[in-house]
């Protein structure tokens, strides 16, 4: 009826968890990632947290339908709160390639726990030789993973030292790494440096990435 006042309509969704703590943990997160963002994300009116095991050791899952967070999963009640964080953060993130939506969720998730006063992720500034890619991750080991994800979250702290956080994470996200692109390219010379580093072989953007040390992100070197 008022298509206009449509983006006024989210509004934070209620948390069900089997724990109080954890209720207010994601309801006090979620505001945090509204204040980091400028805004708020779609989401069902009410948004499940269920305990159990994930595969791979994962410490957490989001449920995105049609880019709308309608549950989270995490492996225990005892999950540190940037855990939680991250999985709530995919709500502003959107779809798209797992790299492009892993850095930007990284991101935002670190601005969550700083303002919660929580741990961030520390980059321990080692070499990230198992990453296997900035745009496209393949294979599946711990330490591919543990790599990939570390790269993607230097990655996009050096383009938040840029741009800002509130740029990397708009209302219509990007579905492909082109549109991410074609955004930002000419925005500085260091936002155009860092876009070529896309487009390396994985092996050039392993000896970048070694070098790169980003304000954005707690630096434990
Ligand atoms: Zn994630």
């Amino acid at each position: 009826m008022f298509p206009l006042l449509a983006s006024l309509a989210l509004a934070s969704p209620e948390f069900r968890a089997p724990t109080t703590e954890l209720e207010g943990l994601a309801r006090r997160g979620w505001s945090s990632a509204t204040a980091c963002s400028g805004r708020e994300a779609p989401s069902a009116g009410t948004v499940p947290i269920e305990l159990g095991p994930l595969p791979q050791g994962f410490a957490g899952r989001a449920e995105l339908v049609d880019g709308e967070l309608v549950a989270v999963r995490i492996a225990s009640a005892e999950v540190e709160p940037l855990e939680l964080f991250h999985e709530l953060a995919h709500a502003w993130a959107g779809d798209g390639p797992v790299p492009l939506v892993e850095g930007r969720v990284g991101v935002l998730a670190d601005c969550m726990a700083r303002r919660e006063q929580a741990r961030t992720w520390q980059d321990d500034g080692r070499s990230l030789r198992f990453m296997t890619g900035l745009t496209r991750w393949s294979g599946g080991s711990p330490h591919e993973l543990a790599d990939s994800y570390a790269a993607a979250y230097r990655w996009f702290g050096a383009m938040t030292d840029e741009v800002g956080l509130t740029e990397l994470v708009p209302q219509d996200a990007w579905t492909s790494w082109r549109s991410f692109r074609q955004d930002f390219e000419g925005r500085s010379a260091r936002v155009d440096e860092l876009l070529s580093w896309l487009d390396l072989s994985r092996a050039e953007q392993v000896r970048k990435l070694d070098r790169l040390v980003s304000a954005t992100v707690a630096d434990a070197r």
